[in-house]
């Protein structure tokens, strides 16, 4: 039996609720399994929060297009971006992995693929945070604050993109 199948068989025996979610806050996070317990790092009912994940998190045109849904369409006012230590993503580069897979599988047709690897969790936070903001269709009035999730701790670190003490 596949995890699948295993998935298909629990899910006969599970019954919604079916209550309309009233979203308030967007969340872009890592397909990392430690991030998963959201209401639970974040303190927030699971009805609360829109979660758009991907591998890193990478903020794609897709992930702009669903933070914009989110925002406009869905009803969220703030937008969290939430990276992690340990990322599974740190530990290659797109070339490398592109390499490798062509050359394991014998078949680099797929090549160049974009995998958005990346080095460092608070670059790729800021770099996020820049992106969002950015954006004209997200409105100047929505928070987007990015934070790294510590996964030894369970804790959260602000990134922050400009100094918060700037002399006057
Ligand atoms: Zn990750």
């Amino acid at each position: 039996m596949t995890i699948i199948d295993r998935v298909v068989e629990a899910n006969s025996i599970y019954a919604t609720l079916g209550k309309p979610p009233q979203p308030k806050l967007a969340v872009v996070t890592c397909m990392d399994p430690r991030l998963s317990d959201l209401p639970g790092i974040l303190g927030l009912p699971e009805a609360d929060i829109d979660v758009i994940r991907t591998g890193g998190p990478a903020v794609t045109e897709d992930v702009l297009a669903e933070l914009i849904v989110s925002n406009r369409v869905l009803g969220t006012t703030e937008i969290l971006l939430l990276n992690h230590t340990g990322c599974g993503f740190t530990t290659f580069t797109d070339d490398e992995l592109n390499a490798r897979l062509s050359a394991s599988t014998g078949d680099a047709s797929p090549a160049p693929m974009r995998f958005f690897s990346y080095r460092d969790p608070e670059q790729n936070t800021l770099e996020q945070i820049e992106k969002v903001r950015s954006h004209p269709w997200i409105a100047k009035d929505v928070p987007v604050r990015g934070f790294v999730f510590d996964v030894e701790t369970g804790l959260l670190h602000e990134v922050q993109s400009v100094p918060s003490h700037t002399a006057a």
